[in-house]
């Protein structure tokens, strides 16, 4: 038996998405560039794909664009809002993806823009009044990057409060929305943000396909250079099975999202019961209480060889999960998420992620195998 519980890494596709591109990369073989018959059916399903990534976040289908991935979304905002929106200032928070604390320090190194982290309290989140205190000092144009969800420690920010203190200081809101795009509601025009982020591999979706939300009042240039695919945003002969894959995939997870997040929350609250029931002195890490989002659930071991040992052995049982920690030189050190929210760095953390594919059994036989490990 394989069990995989690392889906803030990556989700197993949806079998209907698999379908549909079967269909699409069998059929639909055009490029839509192309102003044949095969071509304007391709392209036919890039837009179609579009409309239902608009509707799903209710941004206007024209601000839409795909890309690779949310990486290189991530770094198409932050780098041309710089280049092309006159911002002199990125606003960020310590505990963002590292697409998006190395593009900024890559902006700031090449182009001298000011830019700060915003420290985090115990469960991850940021300080709105920092935030305002920031906002207010100065007027500088500001770029604000803040993520919706976090995928370490699941901690859920308070996007609509961002949105509105960025309104209010007539800053730029970017929020990385990767781990929550058809898991959670998001309305880009209710919340004010800017530009959004997703990544088609995190919602039962292919791997190599994202999106990027551009609000058609701060447009912005070429991220690559070449034709005029993505009208004129993003050159390279578009991913039309990817695409499609996408479309679909985020339709499912979104249509679903309620019995979905029933399921996982149910997955969740069984597991801690289950793990609290061990005697393990076990701590989590993120907000437990309000916000936070039921798929991710980071579980902080006691410190000892058995816990440092405890993904690897889980790998051997069968069980799929991810440590918090990076390894340099042969030392195993904490992420820079759980540095931000002062984890212990002798605990030994490890970070589960579940999905509508998850089943209680599965959460029976992972506590059992943790019971005998620890
Ligand atoms: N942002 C967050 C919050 C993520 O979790 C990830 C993926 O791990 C990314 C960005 C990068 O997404 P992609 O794999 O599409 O580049």
């Amino acid at each position: 038996m394989r069990i995989y519980f690392d889906n803030a890494a990556t989700t197993p596709m949806h079998p209907d998405v698999i379908d549909t591109m079967i269909s699409v990369m069998n059929d639909e073989y055009g490029n839509p560039s192309s102003i044949h018959r095969h071509g304007r059916s391709a392209k036919a399903i890039v837009e179609q794909a579009r409309k239902t990534v608009a509707k799903t976040i209710n941004a206007s289908i024209g601000e839409i664009f795909f890309t690779s991935s949310a990486t290189e979304a991530n770094n198409m905002v932050l780098k041309n809002a710089v280049g092309d929106l006159g911002v002199a200032r990125i606003i960020s928070s310590a505990t963002e993806h590292p697409c998006i604390l190395e593009s900024c320090d890559f902006i700031r190194r090449e182009y001298g823009v000011d830019y700060v982290l915003l420290d985090v309290d115990q469960y991850g989140h940021i300080n709105l009044g920092q935030l305002e205190e920031l906002l207010s000092e100065s007027d500088i144009k500001t770029l604000v990057s803040i993520m919706h969800v976090n995928n370490e420690i699941g901690t859920m920010s308070n996007i609509n409060a961002i949105g509105n203190l960025c309104k209010q200081y007539d800053a730029l809101y970017h929020c990385d929305a990767v781990q929550s795009v058809g898991k959670y509601d998001i309305d880009v025009q209710a919340s004010n943000i800017h530009f959004l982020s997703g990544s088609a591999h995190k919602f039962h979706g292919p791997k190599g396909i994202g999106f990027v939300m551009i609000s058609n009042d701060h447009m912005l240039s070429p991220f690559i250079h070449g034709g005029a695919q993505e009208r004129n945003m993003r050159a390279g002969t578009e991913n039309v099975g990817g695409i499609a894959g996408l479309a679909r995939a985020l339709q499912i997870m979104y249509d679903d999202r309620v019995i979905v997040l029933e399921h996982v929350l149910d997955l969740r609250n069984y597991f801690k019961q289950e793990l609290n029931s061990t005697g393990i002195d076990i701590r989590y890490n993120g907000d437990q209480e309000t916000n936070f989002a039921a798929h991710i659930l980071s579980v902080s071991f006691p410190p000892g060889p058995k816990a440092d040992m405890l993904v690897m052995n889980l790998d051997i049982a069968g069980i799929s999960a991810s440590s918090a920690s990076a390894c340099s030189a042969g030392i195993e050190e904490d992420s820079h998420v759980m540095h931000a929210i002062g984890h212990d760095a002798d605990r030994k953390t490890i970070r589960f992620s579940f999905s509508r594919f998850n089943t209680r059994d599965e959460i029976d036989f992972l506590v059992d195998k943790i019971r005998t490990m620890v």
